[in-house]
């Protein structure tokens, strides 16, 4: 039984279950096609503990194939499409995402548990957004002409695409993070191989069936759905050129070695526990908004949810009030019914890990003042309501570890350079927040924070155009925006002697 009694999940409309009732299958060469060993996975709806789909396991010989159609594409009819017809072809995938919205909504919805308010507003057009803003780039991706020194030379650079690219993406964003890994790659002109997370395959293959429908030559993009070993012979692959990954510390530390020891271009994009950082002169209520949303948003699990919260001693009583209130009222529920707020987390495994931090927090002495440690057997739905720890202490694991989860903790501070170490107390560098009217102490602060991102009097707008990656164990690289699409590309320097 889960924590909100036997819970239903309302149907998805006619195209999802359309979907739904199809084979789901791996995509290689521009084909549909079942994994070699025929092998096949389950994924779960974690409204309901309910198996959805049997999805294809990928297994070594399906990487060989995929990361094969990949190469033969780079060399043959991707790679020898103008520049102008890339970005029509990734515009026309953003057109199709649109013209799909509901349906990849809902499917979203269902596979990671994502309220459907949620993904109608956000997951999808954000996704679309990738593809609109990198489809205008392949035509003013352009090298430079440098001036020097040697006579009768002339020196210029080109900027060519890495190759073929191994792109692992986790379950907390499934399309969107999948839109902006192949938005970028596919501007720079590289090819792709991209695994979805085993716990969220869905809205990947729905998108591979459209990058299909778009018109991408065969092989541009391949899909494998799998798990980490799927995952771990992709990068493996000597025919891998660059890997981006996005997921936890722990594999991605494996990841950059690996890539390291093979000299493979490499991206990571990990984990956080992000500071939030609220002055005594900030408006309050704007505060305690985004304090909350920062951490209660997509059930916590976002790499760069704001998971500590550090208000000034005059203003901590008013704010975590504030805070309180909202987890209070949360309304927690199936992720298709479009009254709920925040939907259940994506597995049972991913309960397990968050209850045994709450248990933890209780334990080390921290007060829970609002949520609670739900029940060991999640039963149907892996709901977790919203919970604020108070009376912590920087050493317990609660403030260091990333919880994943709707978990925030709250502590008092009194002087800016006290809240800038405590901060920065961190393994990790994604993502600080200032809540302030001063101009100087946000900017000052922006500065001083490590992170690499700092949001002022918001929390995590984000934009195509921005770039977002980390510091520290967050992180190597960036992702969106004209830093994002250079992660793809090499350059190169061409010498001419122009001697007559
Ligand atoms: P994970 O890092 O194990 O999985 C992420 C992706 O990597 C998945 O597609 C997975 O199949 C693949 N993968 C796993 N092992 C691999 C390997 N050895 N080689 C190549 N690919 C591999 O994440 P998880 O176990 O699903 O989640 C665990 C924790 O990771 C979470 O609780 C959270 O703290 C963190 N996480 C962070 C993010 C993020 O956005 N930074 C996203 C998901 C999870």
């Amino acid at each position: 039984m889960s924590a909100l009694g036997a819970c239903v999940n309302p149907s998805p409309g006619v195209a999802a279950r359309a979907f739904l009732s199809r084979p789901h299958l791996l995509f290689i060469g521009g084909r549909f096609v079942a994994s070699a060993t025929g092998r096949t996975f389950a994924t779960v709806d974690p409204s309901t503990g309910e198996r959805l789909a049997q999805v294809a396991h990928a297994g070594p010989e399906d990487v060989e194939a995929a990361v094969a159609a990949a190469r033969t594409a780079l060399e043959g009819a991707w790679g020898a499409l103008p520049a102008a017809e890339r970005g029509r072809l990734i515009t026309r995938l953003a057109d199709l995402v649109e013209r799909n919205a509901e349906e990849l909504a809902e499917l979203e919805s269902l596979d990671v548990g994502k309220p459907i308010a949620k993904t109608r507003a956000l997951d999808v057009p954000a996704a679309a957004a990738q593809f609109r803003y990198f489809g205008g780039w392949p035509t003013k991706i352009e090298g430079e002409t440098i001036p020097v020194a040697v006579p009768d030379t002339l020196c210029y650079t080109r900027k060519e695409p890495v190759g073929v690219c191994a792109q692992i993406v986790p379950w907390n964003f499934p399309l969107l993070m999948a839109a902006w890994k192949l938005g970028a790659a596919l501007a720079a002109g590289c090819t792709v191989v991209l695994k979805p997370a085993e716990q969220t395959p869905l809205t990947t293959l729905r998108l591979a069936e459209l990058i299909a429908e778009a018109g991408f030559p065969e092989g541009t993009v391949n899909v494998l759905t799998g798990d980490g070993p799927t995952g771990a012979a992709l990068v493996d692959h000597p025919g891998i050129d660059k890997i981006a990954f996005t997921g936890s510390t722990a594999v991605g530390r494996e990841i950059g070695a690996k890539a390291g020891a093979r000299l493979k271009r490499v991206t990571l994009e990990l984990g956080g526990k992000s500071p939030n950082i609220v002055l005594p002169d900030a408006d309050i209520e704007a505060a305690i908004s985004g304090a909350a949303e920062g951490i209660f948003f997509n059930t916590g699990q976002a790499c760069n949810a704001a998971s500590r919260l550090y208000v000034h001693r005059d203003v901590f009583d008013d704010v975590v009030e504030g805070v309180l209130a909202r987890a209070r009222r949360a309304r927690v529920g199936p992720a298709l019914d479009p009254a709920t707020e925040y939907g259940p987390l994506v597995s049972a495994e991913q309960y397990r890990r968050v209850r045994g931090y709450l248990l933890d927090g209780v334990s080390e002495g921290a007060v829970l003042r609002a949520g609670e440690v739900p029940a060991a057997d999640p039963g149907g739905g892996y709901f977790v309501r919203p919970a604020l720890f108070t009376n912590v202490t920087p050493t317990m694991r609660i403030c260091r570890e990333e919880i994943f989860g709707p978990v925030l903790v709250a502590a008092p501070f009194e002087t800016v350079d006290e809240v800038v170490r405590l901060a920065n107390d961190t393994e990790y560098g994604l993502a600080a927040g200032v809540w302030t009217r001063s101009l100087s102490a946000a900017h000052g602060l922006a500065a001083r924070l490590k992170a690499g991102s700092v949001y002022l009097n918001s929390w995590a707008p984000g934009d195509p155009a921005s770039p977002f990656g980390g510091l520290k164990a967050s992180g190597v690289g960036r992702e969106m925006g004209r830093a994002g699409l250079d992660a793809y590309l090499e350059l190169k320097t061409v010498w001419t002697s122009i001697a007559p």
